[in-house]
């Protein structure tokens, strides 16, 4: 069951294709996940179609019956550029599927059609794993793979930091996170996520880097930057 969900705000730009390119790939895969949004997303798309139409316009191309199919691809073609995709990939093989370490991870829909943007895993310090996800922009999005009992040191964010999970589950001061929990922190919050008796792939987007902020971690500051890159 997910606990946490993207704003509704965030639901909105979404539709509207307003987000940053990473937060439509991280908004996109909540969606993928998530029944509750699909259902908000699909309503706020209707709500955009009436005012697109214009209220009577709307009531009538409702009442002229066309099927619900039609009105779906209708709004598909509306909003086909609110799609989290910058450029169309062919389908290959294995596409949906992530691989580290021998452990295979299921991608949901949006990853799978971006999956040929995501790089080689790099190794951090302490059962962490890195694949940067190439968007094409000022921000960064990474897959961050935490082993079990592995800790990211404390920190702040001079930006925003949000973490969606993937895949197992991690925890931090506020609590536990399962799979599809979307989690949008400020540089205002300070965490430690780390993980217990299991692991936990997540998809983090920063817009600057961590600042590492206790004792010896604050030696590690520079490698906040390994998470940005
Ligand atoms: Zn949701």
């Amino acid at each position: 069951m997910i606990k946490f969900h993207p704003s509704e705000q965030q639901l909105v730009l979404y539709a509207a294709g307003e987000l940053s390119p990473a937060m439509l790939m991280m908004v996109g895969t909540h969606v993928d996940m998530c029944k509750q949004c699909q259902a908000q997303v699909q309503d706020i798309e209707e709500q955009m179609a009436r005012k697109l139409f214009g209220e009577n316009n709307f009531a009538d191309y409702q009442a002229n019956s066309l099927d619900s199919k039609t009105h779906d691809a209708m709004l598909a073609a509306i909003f086909a550029s609110t799609a989290p995709v910058a450029e169309p990939s062919p389908p290959q093989p294995h596409d949906n599927l992530l691989y580290l370490e021998g452990k295979r991870f299921t991608l949901p829909a949006t990853l799978a059609r971006n999956s040929h943007r995501i790089g080689d895993w790099s190794r951090l310090p302490g059962k962490l794993w890195r694949a940067s996800v190439d968007i094409g922009a000022e921000q960064s999005l990474n897959f961050i793979y935490m082993g079990e009992q592995s800790t990211v040191p404390e920190h702040t964010h001079k930006g925003n930091e949000a973490t969606l999970v993937i895949n197992g589950v991690f925890s931090d001061e506020q609590g536990d996170y399962k799979d599809g929990d979307f989690v949008l922190l400020d540089g205002a919050h300070k965490h430690s996520p780390h993980t217990t008796h299991e692991d936990c792939l997540t998809l983090a987007a920063l817009d600057a880097p961590l600042h590492f902020t206790t004792g010896l971690s604050r030696l590690l500051n520079p490698f906040s930057s390994l998470f940005f890159k």
